[in-house]
């Protein structure tokens, strides 16, 4: 989608910090750190909330969770824990209509969340 923030970032329109990419997602920091360590971590598929993931998605969803978790292991954050968060709509805060993980670390977090 032209309009949309994230998928201007994977066509490279708008830079961003990456740490890492491959054929289907994209991961780079949040520019407004809710923590020592905040990437959002995207599928280059625009897909706009999680109420618009679709069966054919399962193995792409699958594979976001996975680089999480490598994600989480390189920053050094998998043994100390981390959160893993995916905002949907008004309530949750959704600000961003592309999906994204948000994988936040390096603090510990309160439950539950406000
Ligand atoms: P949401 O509230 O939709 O779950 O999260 C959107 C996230 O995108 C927020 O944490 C916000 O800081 C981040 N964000 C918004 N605009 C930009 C930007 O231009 N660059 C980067 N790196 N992050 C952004
Ligand atoms: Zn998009």
């Amino acid at each position: 989608m032209s309009d949309c923030l994230f998928c201007r970032m994977v066509k490279k329109e708008i830079k961003c910090d990456v740490v890492y990419e491959d054929d289907r997602v994209l991961a780079f920091r949040d520019i407004n750190p809710q923590a020592p360590v905040h990437i959002l971590i995207i599928p280059r598929k625009h897909i706009e909330t999680s109420l618009d993931i679709k069966e054919e998605d399962a193995s792409l969803i699958g594979h976001i969770y996975l680089v999480a978790s490598r994600l989480a292991r390189k920053e050094k954050i998998d043994k100390s824990g981390f959160r893993v968060v995916t905002n949907c709509n008004r309530d949750a805060g959704q600000a961003v209509f592309h999906l994204h993980l948000h994988l936040l670390g390096g603090r510990s977090f309160s439950w539950p969340p406000g």
